[in-house]
Order: structure tokens, then C-alpha cells, then sequence
């Protein structure tokens, strides 16, 4: 019998014992997730190792501090893995300072920003803002701790652009520790404008430029970045939650490898980079020390379980393999979105340099949403997503984002990328908006209602079916067993 799944059995016993329904949904979901084939561009398989390694009795312990500097006793062993957990990481990212404890990579991003804040700016005492219960704190408390702050600014990707929350949307906190300012992609081609962003930078003179994207597509040239906020004086900080896997591959070289080029850089660890859940600090020296003070400033106690599982991904992604993947992934994608494109699909920029591509599907009459719904009832499981000056919104959307880092992990390879674009423009190209029934909006064509045809779905079905039979998710993990001894309702 495989370990891992020895590890799965003994672990899923124990938690039956205890909670049958927890265990059941756990097999549920890897029922699930063998009949739908992932294409979301932040999601991954982590290894058996690492899943196994968070399962544990690491759980149990405090370890605020960091290694060799703890205020709880007993933290030998936490601190021997923290710290090679940051061992690996130096490697393989090539940085000075690294720093595994946060959560996710909105803690990271947090954590980067008061380091940089603490680090370049006169700053008031933390308890001099007078911040009573922070989970009460009004705008206008925002506005008088941010002006104590000196009104500092963050100059970010909008998200409409493929940014992230944390880079300064107004609804996140990133908007309202800092003045935030934000910087789109031009209308025409979908692509940065380096030089209407130096121009920009010029004009609001940032304490932080920032770059990083969830959604997209193409390289960014960080050593330009570099120059523009050398020209103004700021911080680089580059948040690579998305690519990490593509920089620790190799895909990502000399002007396009942000850590080559950046004062700081966070990611999370469970997208590209294939970990657990989690997020990562890097920085140049000079940052460092405000850095490890991320607990107590954001987190409270770091979670070792988690970071000893962080240390078996970081190991796994320092091997030879771990860079033929990361290539496979990239090649994967542009096969994909050639693919897409031969299939008359309409793909932002043309294409894509990274893991993630971006389809405009309003050619068919419909929206984001109905296509992601549709193609869920038909086993692909993808996000809708806005696309740069998006007439439909964040909700219901004009377009879907695909990626490739976790049919990549699965061993697929170009041809299986040709039959997922034919797929995509079988189900996209079969599907009608409904009419809205009743209502003030009654005859208007529905944003989120659909038909597909029903020839259509079923075929696709099947074909997706038959991917999933030759690429199974986990087959380590005896799926019909598990059913048996778990699955019962
Ligand atoms: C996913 C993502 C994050 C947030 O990571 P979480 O772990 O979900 O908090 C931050 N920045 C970017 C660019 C991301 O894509």
C-alpha cells in the first residue's frame, strides 16, 4: 500500500471515531474533485507530504517569536523547522531575509506594509494612535490613524486589472491605512503601460510602488519597476502570490524575476508554489527585523504545523522537478490559450506568459457568471472573473480565468490542452441567455439564468470524464475504499 494513503486511512480512522461526518465530507470532496476538472488559476494539488505534515501535534504549540527568540518555552523543535523552513527558502528564491509564519497571503501583504511604514517612516508609537477595539474602527478613526501616519501612499494594480483586495481596493484595509492610489492597464491592448505608470508614480510620488496580479496574463518587466520607484524614491514591493512557482521554477529570469529587482516581495504559498495555505515574507536586509515582528504587529501565534508542512513544499519545489513543472505549467498555458484562440475564443492580450489566460465570453451573448455556472454543470470547475474596464462588473462579469497550475500537477500535457479549449468552445459556443420572466426587468435577457444545449452539455460531460479517468487527482488515494468505509450517509 502507497504511505500516503496509509497516512490518509489512519488519519481519516481517527477523525471518524470522533466526527463520521467530517471524514465523510473530506472523502466527498476528493470524490469531488476527481470529477471536475480544476482549471481556477489560484488552485493546486499539494503532495501527500505535505498535507501529512500539517496533520499533527505541532498544532498544539505557541511560538510567538521567531527561532532561537521565542517568549514560550519548549520551542526547540518549532524552532529547528521554522528555521529550515527558511533555509529553503533563501535557496530557493536567492534572498536575503525570509520570513514563513503568515497565515495567508493577505497577512503577508500587511505585514510587509507596516515593515515598510516602520522601516522608511518617523513613525508614532503603535499606542500612541489610540486604537481601543480595532474591530470597531470607523473610517474617520482610519483617517486619524492615517494621518498620524503622514497620509503615506501606496501606488497598486487596480483589480479591475487583474490587482488583488489587499493592494488598495477600497473596501480593504490596504485603502485605509495608506492614501491609495492605483494604476490600470491601457484600454487598447490589456498591457502595463510603463510609461504612463512612470508618469503616475512621478505625480503621486508613493512611499510603495506595488506590483503583483491575480488576474494577469503576461510578464512584468521588474527591473523597469525597479527604475520608477528608484526615480521616486519609493519601496518595490512585489506581492508574486500567483507566479512564486514560476520564479522558484526558473520560468521567470533576469528583468521578469522580482527578486532580483525588488525591496520586498510576498506570496502566498498554496497557488503556483504548490504548498499548504499560507503566506511568505521576503526582503533585502534592511527590512528584516521589522519583518519578524509580524507577530505580534498582524498574526498573533504562527501556526508550525503549517510551516512544517510549508518546509516539505519549499524542499519539494528546491528539486529538479519542481522546475520541469513550473515550465510545464507556462508551456501548458500557452498551448492553451493558442488553443482558445484557434478555437475563434476571444483571449485578453492575445495570449498569455504565465500560468493564468483570460476569455472574453461576451461573443456569445452571455455573461462570466453564466459561463462559469454552465461549465461547472459540466465538470469544469474555473472562476468568472472582470476583465480591465468591464461593463458587467465584478459580479456577473464579462470574462473567465483559467489556469493551468493544477492540470499541470496532474501530468497533463499539449494535447490535453488542445481538447480543453475544444471543450470550452463546445459548452460557451452551446449556451443561450434566458429571458427574465417577470419583474421590471421582465423580456430583458437574464445576466445569471441560461439554457445549454443539452447534446452539448452531455458530450462535453463525457469528454471531461475521460480526461479525468486518464489524469486522476490523488491516485494514491484509493477513492472506491474510502467511499466504502467513510462515505456511507
Ligand atoms: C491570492 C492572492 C493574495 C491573497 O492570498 P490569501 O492567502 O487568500 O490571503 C494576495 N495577493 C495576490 C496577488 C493574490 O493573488
Amino acid at each position: 500500500m502507497n504511505p500516503g494513503f496509509i497516512g490518509y486511512l489512519a488519519n481519516l480512522c481517527q477523525v471518524a471515531e470522533v466526527a463520521p461526518g467530517v471524514a465523510k465530507s473530506i472523502v466527498q470532496e476528493l470524490a469531488d474533485q476527481r470529477q471536475n476538472l480544476k482549471l481556477i488559476a489560484s488552485e493546486n494539488y499539494c503532495s501527500l507530504a505535505t498535507q501529512l505534515a500539517m496533520g499533527n501535534l505541532l498544532t498544539d504549540k505557541y511560538a510567538e517569536g521567531i527561532p532561537l527568540h521565542r517568549f514560550y518555552a519548549g520551542c526547540d523543535n518549532v524552532d529547528a523547522i521554522e528555521a529550515y523552513a527558511c533555509e529553503q527558502v533563501k535557496t530557493l528564491f536567492g534572498c536575503e531575509h525570509a520570513y514563513v509564519q503568515p497565515h495567508s497571503g493577505a497577512d503577508a501583504n500587511l505585514i510587509a506594509y507596516w515593515a515598510i511604514l516602520q522601516t522608511r517612516v518617523e513613525m508614532p508609537a503603535l499606542r500612541e494612535l489610540d486604537v481601543k477595539d480595532p474591530s470597531k474602527l470607523s473610517q474617520d478613526d482610519w483617517n486619524a490613524i492615517r494621518s498620524k501616519l503622514g497620509n503615506q501612499r501606496l501606488l497598486g494594480m487596480d483589480y479591475y486589472s487583474g490587482g488583488h483586495l489587499t493592494h488598495g481596493y477600497r473596501h480593504n484595509v490596504s485603502a485605509m491605512m495608506f492614501d491609495a492610489y492605483t494604476y490600470g492597464v491601457d484600454k487598447a491592448s490589456g498591457l502595463l503601460d510603463y510609461d504612463a505608470l512612470e508618469q503616475q508614480a512621478k505625480e503621486v510620488k508613493p512611499l510603495i510602488l506595488l506590483a503583483g496580479y491575480s488576474a494577469y496574463p503576461r510578464a512584468i518587466d521588474f527591473r523597469r519597476l525597479r527604475a520608477i520607484a528608484d526615480a521616486v524614491d519609493a519601496v518595490l514591493m512585489v506581492d508574486m502570490a500567483h507566479f512564486a512557482g514560476l520564479v522558484a521554477g526558473g520560468v521567470f529570469e533576469g528583468d521578469y524575476n522580482p527578486m532580483l529587482h525588488a525591496h520586498v516581495v510576498t506570496s502566498t504559498t498554496h497557488k503556483t508554489l504548490r504548498g499548504p495555505r499560507g503566506g511568505l515574507v521576503m526582503c533585502a536586509s534592511e527590512f528584516a527585523e521589522a519583518v519578524d515582528k509580524g507577530c505580534p504587529l498582524v498574526i498573533g501565534g504562527p501556526l508550525p504545523h503549517v510551516i512544517a508542512a510549508k518546509a516539505v513544499a519549499f524542499t519539494e519545489a528546491n528539486s529538479p522537478e519542481f522546475k520541469t513543472y513550473a515550465q510545464a505549467v507556462q508551456r501548458n498555458a500557452g498551448v492553451l490559450a493558442q488553443a482558445c484562440v484557434d478555437e475563434g475564443l476571444d483571449v485578453a492580450t492575445g495570449g498569455t506568459d504565465n500560468h493564468l489566460m483570460l476569455i472574453n465570453v461576451t461573443g456569445f451573448g452571455i455573461t462570466g457568471r453564466q459561463a462559469e455556472s454552465a461549465l461547472r454543470e459540466c465538470g469544469i470547475t474555473l472562476n468568472r472573473n472582470s476583465l480591465p474596464y468591464d461593463p458587467n462588473g465584478p459580479w456577473y462579469t464579462s470574462g473567465l480565468r483559467i489556469g493551468t497550475p493544477g492540470v499541470t500537477t496532474l501530468g497533463m500535457g499539449e494535447s490535453e490542452m488542445r481538447e480543453i479549449a475544444a471543450v470550452l468552445k463546445l459548452v460557451l459556443s452551446n449556451m443561450t441567455p434566458n429571458t427574465i420572466e417577470s419583474g421590471p426587468n421582465a423580456g430583458k435577457l437574464s445576466k445569471a439564468k441560461y439554457s445549454i444545449d443539452p447534446h452539448a452539455h452531455d458530450e462535453a460531460r463525457a469528454r471531461v470524464t475521460a480526461l479525468l479517468d486518464r489524469f486522476p487527482v490523488y491516485p494514491e488515494l484509493d477513492l472506491p475504499f474510502l467511499l466504502e468505509h467513510f462515505g456511507a450517509s
